[in-house]
Protein backbone atom coordinates (compact mmCIF):
# COMPACT_ATOMS: atom_id res chain seq x y z
CA UNK A 1 0.00 0.00 0.00
CA UNK A 2 1.07 3.46 -0.69
CA UNK A 3 0.10 7.01 -0.41
CA UNK A 4 0.74 9.69 -3.46
CA UNK A 5 1.41 12.49 -0.95
CA UNK A 6 1.03 15.27 -4.32
CA UNK A 7 -0.89 14.70 -7.15
CA UNK A 8 -2.39 17.69 -9.38
CA UNK A 9 -5.20 14.90 -10.06
CA UNK A 10 -7.63 17.92 -11.52
CA UNK A 11 -5.40 19.17 -13.85
CA UNK A 12 -6.31 19.18 -17.51
CA UNK A 13 -3.80 16.53 -19.13
CA UNK A 14 -6.23 14.03 -17.23
CA UNK A 15 -8.70 15.22 -19.94
CA UNK A 16 -11.63 15.11 -17.53
CA UNK A 17 -10.98 11.00 -16.65
CA UNK A 18 -9.41 12.27 -12.76
CA UNK A 19 -11.72 9.24 -11.22
CA UNK A 20 -10.66 6.73 -14.03
CA UNK A 21 -6.86 7.82 -13.14
CA UNK A 22 -7.42 7.76 -9.41
CA UNK A 23 -8.93 4.08 -9.75
CA UNK A 24 -5.93 2.91 -11.96
CA UNK A 25 -3.77 3.77 -8.68
CA UNK A 26 -5.90 1.96 -6.52
CA UNK A 27 -5.71 -0.96 -8.64
CA UNK A 28 -1.87 -0.28 -8.35
CA UNK A 29 -2.04 -0.49 -4.68
CA UNK A 30 -1.75 3.02 -4.30
CA UNK A 31 -4.51 3.68 -1.15
CA UNK A 32 -4.37 7.15 -0.41
CA UNK A 33 -3.81 10.59 -3.24
CA UNK A 34 -3.74 14.11 -1.78
CA UNK A 35 -5.03 16.43 -4.21
CA UNK A 36 -3.70 20.02 -3.35
CA UNK A 37 -5.47 23.22 -4.71
CA UNK A 38 -3.68 25.65 -6.84
CA UNK A 39 -6.13 28.62 -6.63
CA UNK A 40 -9.61 29.89 -5.49
CA UNK A 41 -11.05 28.45 -9.01
CA UNK A 42 -10.03 24.83 -8.31
CA UNK A 43 -11.05 24.56 -4.27
CA UNK A 44 -14.70 22.90 -5.14
CA UNK A 45 -12.82 20.62 -7.95
CA UNK A 46 -10.11 19.08 -5.71
CA UNK A 47 -13.07 18.58 -2.78
CA UNK A 48 -15.54 17.33 -5.10
CA UNK A 49 -12.93 15.09 -6.47
CA UNK A 50 -11.82 13.65 -2.80
CA UNK A 51 -15.43 13.42 -1.95
CA UNK A 52 -16.19 11.19 -5.24
CA UNK A 53 -13.42 8.56 -4.79
CA UNK A 54 -12.37 6.82 -2.10
CA UNK A 55 -8.85 7.08 -2.24
CA UNK A 56 -8.48 10.92 -2.37
CA UNK A 57 -7.80 13.64 0.04
CA UNK A 58 -7.30 17.55 -0.81
CA UNK A 59 -5.69 20.13 0.50
CA UNK A 60 -6.56 23.71 -0.31
CA UNK A 61 -3.98 27.04 -0.66
CA UNK A 62 -3.24 29.46 -3.21
CA UNK A 63 0.02 28.42 -5.10
CA UNK A 64 2.47 30.73 -5.63
CA UNK A 65 2.05 30.54 -9.61
CA UNK A 66 -1.11 31.66 -8.82
CA UNK A 67 -0.68 34.38 -6.80
CA UNK A 68 -0.31 36.87 -9.54
CA UNK A 69 -4.28 36.21 -10.30
CA UNK A 70 -5.33 35.96 -7.01
CA UNK A 71 -6.64 38.79 -4.44
CA UNK A 72 -7.22 39.52 -0.95
CA UNK A 73 -10.71 38.45 -1.43
CA UNK A 74 -9.01 34.71 -2.36
CA UNK A 75 -6.94 34.63 0.98
CA UNK A 76 -10.13 35.84 2.80
CA UNK A 77 -12.50 33.08 1.28
CA UNK A 78 -9.79 30.51 1.67
CA UNK A 79 -9.50 31.32 5.99
CA UNK A 80 -13.61 31.13 6.15
CA UNK A 81 -14.06 28.21 4.46
CA UNK A 82 -11.35 26.34 6.38
CA UNK A 83 -13.33 27.76 9.01
CA UNK A 84 -16.23 26.32 8.10
CA UNK A 85 -14.68 22.89 7.69
CA UNK A 86 -13.07 22.32 10.73
CA UNK A 87 -16.60 23.19 12.37
CA UNK A 88 -17.81 19.71 10.43
CA UNK A 89 -16.19 17.27 11.22
CA UNK A 90 -18.67 14.98 8.85
CA UNK A 91 -17.85 17.72 5.22
CA UNK A 92 -14.07 17.79 6.65
CA UNK A 93 -13.61 14.48 6.08
CA UNK A 94 -11.21 14.09 3.23
CA UNK A 95 -9.48 17.55 4.28
CA UNK A 96 -6.32 17.13 4.82
CA UNK A 97 -3.92 20.24 4.83
CA UNK A 98 -3.28 23.40 3.74
CA UNK A 99 -1.68 23.60 0.00
CA UNK A 100 -0.38 23.96 -2.18
CA UNK A 101 1.42 27.04 -0.87
CA UNK A 102 5.31 28.27 -0.88
CA UNK A 103 7.80 30.73 -3.23
CA UNK A 104 8.55 30.31 -6.36
CA UNK A 105 12.42 32.37 -7.08
CA UNK A 106 12.71 30.54 -10.87
CA UNK A 107 9.87 31.98 -12.43
CA UNK A 108 11.85 35.68 -13.40
CA UNK A 109 8.39 37.67 -13.48
CA UNK A 110 7.92 36.19 -9.64
CA UNK A 111 11.16 36.95 -8.40
CA UNK A 112 10.59 41.25 -9.27
CA UNK A 113 8.63 43.59 -7.31
CA UNK A 114 5.80 43.33 -6.40
CA UNK A 115 5.15 39.80 -7.76
CA UNK A 116 8.00 39.19 -5.25
CA UNK A 117 6.70 40.75 -2.36
CA UNK A 118 2.97 39.43 -3.52
CA UNK A 119 3.84 35.82 -3.55
CA UNK A 120 5.32 36.25 -0.03
CA UNK A 121 2.36 37.90 1.19
CA UNK A 122 0.30 35.08 0.44
CA UNK A 123 3.08 32.52 1.45
CA UNK A 124 2.67 34.29 5.17
CA UNK A 125 -0.95 34.76 5.25
CA UNK A 126 -1.59 31.48 4.31
CA UNK A 127 0.78 30.36 7.10
CA UNK A 128 -1.08 32.08 9.43
CA UNK A 129 -4.05 29.80 8.69
CA UNK A 130 -2.45 26.94 9.18
CA UNK A 131 -1.23 27.44 12.59
CA UNK A 132 -4.72 28.71 13.14
CA UNK A 133 -6.45 25.90 12.43
CA UNK A 134 -3.23 23.37 13.57
CA UNK A 135 -2.94 22.04 10.05
CA UNK A 136 -0.16 21.14 8.11
CA UNK A 137 1.16 22.73 4.75
CA UNK A 138 2.03 21.37 1.82
CA UNK A 139 5.06 23.34 0.38
CA UNK A 140 6.20 24.70 -2.90
CA UNK A 141 9.82 25.47 -2.42
CA UNK A 142 11.57 26.00 -5.38
CA UNK A 143 14.90 28.09 -5.35
CA UNK A 144 13.28 29.69 -1.91
CA UNK A 145 14.40 27.23 0.87
CA UNK A 146 16.04 29.55 2.70
CA UNK A 147 12.99 32.08 2.43
CA UNK A 148 10.49 29.55 2.94
CA UNK A 149 12.77 28.28 6.12
CA UNK A 150 13.10 31.62 7.31
CA UNK A 151 9.01 31.70 7.22
CA UNK A 152 8.57 28.48 8.82
CA UNK A 153 10.27 29.27 12.01
CA UNK A 154 8.63 32.41 12.71
CA UNK A 155 5.11 30.58 12.62
CA UNK A 156 6.11 27.21 14.12
CA UNK A 157 3.42 25.02 12.48
CA UNK A 158 2.51 21.38 13.68
CA UNK A 159 4.67 20.32 10.40
CA UNK A 160 4.01 19.82 6.65
CA UNK A 161 5.94 18.42 3.88
CA UNK A 162 8.64 20.35 1.24
CA UNK A 163 7.35 18.87 -2.01
CA UNK A 164 9.54 17.73 -4.93
CA UNK A 165 12.67 18.18 -2.44
CA UNK A 166 15.23 19.75 -4.24
CA UNK A 167 17.61 21.69 -1.27
CA UNK A 168 20.89 20.84 -0.07
CA UNK A 169 21.72 18.70 2.99
CA UNK A 170 21.87 20.90 5.13
CA UNK A 171 18.90 22.80 4.24
CA UNK A 172 17.16 19.20 4.37
CA UNK A 173 18.26 18.82 8.15
CA UNK A 174 16.66 22.05 8.76
CA UNK A 175 13.25 21.67 7.48
CA UNK A 176 13.61 17.88 9.26
CA UNK A 177 14.33 20.05 12.50
CA UNK A 178 11.32 21.84 11.85
CA UNK A 179 9.01 18.85 11.98
CA UNK A 180 8.67 18.52 8.29
CA UNK A 181 8.66 15.52 5.99
CA UNK A 182 10.41 15.98 2.48
CA UNK A 183 8.46 14.69 -0.59
CA UNK A 184 10.38 12.78 -3.51
CA UNK A 185 8.95 11.49 -6.34
CA UNK A 186 9.77 11.31 -10.48
CA UNK A 187 13.11 13.19 -10.02
CA UNK A 188 15.00 10.63 -7.86
CA UNK A 189 14.50 8.28 -11.06
CA UNK A 190 16.80 10.29 -13.28
CA UNK A 191 20.30 8.77 -12.88
CA UNK A 192 21.85 12.13 -13.57
CA UNK A 193 19.77 13.63 -10.69
CA UNK A 194 22.82 13.08 -8.35
CA UNK A 195 21.71 14.97 -4.89
CA UNK A 196 18.46 13.90 -5.13
CA UNK A 197 19.61 11.09 -4.59
CA UNK A 198 22.08 11.10 -2.51
CA UNK A 199 19.32 12.98 0.19
CA UNK A 200 16.76 9.55 -0.73
CA UNK A 201 19.64 7.28 -0.07
CA UNK A 202 20.99 9.25 2.96
CA UNK A 203 18.09 10.92 4.82
CA UNK A 204 16.55 9.24 8.24
CA UNK A 205 13.97 6.86 6.45
CA UNK A 206 10.97 8.77 8.72
CA UNK A 207 11.98 12.28 7.03
CA UNK A 208 10.51 10.81 3.35
CA UNK A 209 7.31 10.74 1.48
CA UNK A 210 6.91 9.91 -1.92
CA UNK A 211 4.94 11.83 -4.66
CA UNK A 212 4.42 12.09 -8.29
CA UNK A 213 3.20 15.75 -8.77
CA UNK A 214 1.25 14.07 -11.77
CA UNK A 215 0.95 15.45 -14.04
CA UNK A 216 4.17 17.09 -14.13
CA UNK A 217 7.34 15.57 -13.09
CA UNK A 218 7.51 12.12 -15.32
CA UNK A 219 9.76 9.52 -14.27
CA UNK A 220 12.71 8.46 -16.19
CA UNK A 221 10.60 5.27 -17.98
CA UNK A 222 8.01 7.46 -19.45
CA UNK A 223 10.00 10.93 -19.96
CA UNK A 224 7.62 12.46 -22.00
CA UNK A 225 4.44 11.22 -21.15
CA UNK A 226 2.04 12.42 -18.80
CA UNK A 227 3.00 11.64 -15.07
CA UNK A 228 -0.04 9.07 -12.89
CA UNK A 229 -0.65 8.35 -9.52
CA UNK A 230 -0.18 4.88 -10.76
CA UNK A 231 3.11 5.50 -11.54
CA UNK A 232 3.76 5.74 -7.29
CA UNK A 233 5.11 2.04 -6.70
CA UNK A 234 7.16 2.09 -9.45
CA UNK A 235 8.69 5.23 -7.93
CA UNK A 236 8.98 3.88 -4.65
CA UNK A 237 11.13 0.79 -5.77
CA UNK A 238 13.78 2.98 -7.40
CA UNK A 239 13.65 4.04 -3.73
CA UNK A 240 14.30 0.92 -2.59
CA UNK A 241 17.11 0.20 -4.53
CA UNK A 242 18.75 3.70 -3.72
CA UNK A 243 18.58 2.30 0.25
CA UNK A 244 18.67 -1.48 -0.11
CA UNK A 245 15.66 -2.05 1.25
CA UNK A 246 12.78 -4.18 0.26
CA UNK A 247 10.04 -2.63 -1.52
CA UNK A 248 6.87 -3.72 1.04
CA UNK A 249 9.08 -1.75 4.18
CA UNK A 250 9.55 1.05 1.93
CA UNK A 251 5.97 1.56 0.82
CA UNK A 252 4.64 0.67 4.82
CA UNK A 253 7.72 3.25 6.09
CA UNK A 254 6.70 6.20 3.91
CA UNK A 255 3.15 5.33 4.36
CA UNK A 256 3.84 5.50 8.20
CA UNK A 257 5.43 8.74 7.47
CA UNK A 258 2.19 10.27 5.29
CA UNK A 259 0.13 9.47 7.65
CA UNK A 260 1.78 11.40 10.82
CA UNK A 261 2.29 14.48 8.69
CA UNK A 262 -0.83 14.28 7.74
CA UNK A 263 -2.67 13.18 10.50
CA UNK A 264 -6.37 13.80 9.33
CA UNK A 265 -5.52 11.10 6.48
CA UNK A 266 -6.38 8.37 9.03
CA UNK A 267 -10.06 9.66 9.78
ZN1 LIG B 1 2.13 20.78 -7.04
Amino acid sequence: MWIDTHCHLDASEFGGRSLEVADAATHADVSGIVIPAVHRTNFDVVAQLAERHQACFYALGIHPMYVPTSDEKDLIDLRNRVALLMDDPQRSRRFVAIGEIGLDYFVPALTQSPLREKQEYFYTEQLKIARDFDLPVLLHVRRSQDMILKHLRRFRLVGGIAHAFNGSVQQAGHFVDLGFKLGFGGAMTYTRALQIRRLATDLPLDAIVLETDAPDIPPSWDAHGINRPAALPRIGAVLSELRGMSISDIALATTVNAKAILPRMNG
